[in-house]
């Protein structure tokens, strides 16, 4: 599913987010960028260890929940990983929704500062973190959309989403958001 926003391209991809062909990826970090699981597991384990060893020693304190970091990306075809931490599900009252944007603005930020044309982003907190599947799609493509209106930038935003449940839930949420 594709929409235009401002002329650029907001897309949905159902597939892995290590193997797309674009400046930058999105990896769902923890904010001790110490490695992990699920999309992290997955860009490290084809990205090679020069990720963690610049991020190491970029970053010794990590990233703040609600932000991103970037680095290089090793062996994947992007130029850059750009390492994001949303928050952890607990209940929806601790900040969450400010914190999960946060960090999606904080990517689109840091791939238009490195001049990057194309960015690729998975649905950040929905795995280990639990955040419920359709606010947290909601609030990913707010955030897209609303960034894409104040910069007219960059030109691609694709989300891409592992399984069909979340490729839905980002559908649907798109459908209404763009209706
Ligand atoms: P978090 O800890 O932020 O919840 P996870 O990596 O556990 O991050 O999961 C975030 C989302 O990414 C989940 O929807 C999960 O299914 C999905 N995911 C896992 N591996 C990949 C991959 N290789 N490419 C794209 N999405 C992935």
């Amino acid at each position: 599913m594709q929409v235009e926003i401002s002329g650029q391209k907001l897309e949905l991809h159902q597939g892995d987010i290590t193997l797309q062909e674009v400046d930058a990826i999105v990896n769902a970090a923890n904010s001790r960028l110490a490695g992990g699981g699920g999309v992290d597991g997955a860009i490290h384990r084809r990205g090679g260890q020069s990720i963690m060893a610049e991020t190491d020693a970029k970053y010794p304190d990590g990233c703040p929940t609600g932000s991103a970091v970037i680095s290089g990306a090793g062996k994947l075809p992007a130029k850059y990983v750009i390492h994001a931490v949303g928050p952890v599900w607990s209940g929806g009252s601790r900040g969450e929704a400010e914190l999960l944007a946060g960090a999606y603005r904080r990517c689109l930020e840091l791939a238009v500062e490195h001049d990057c044309r194309g960015i690729a982003l998975p649905a950040l907190s929905t795995g280990a973190y639990r955040y419920p599947i359709d606010q947290a799609a909601r609030a990913a493509l707010s955030v897209a959309i609303e960034f894409l209106e104040a910069h007219g930038k960059p030109e691609l935003v694709r989300f891409v989403l592992f399984d069909a449940g979340t490729y839905g839930a980002f559908a649907a949420a798109l459908e209404e958001l763009t209706a």
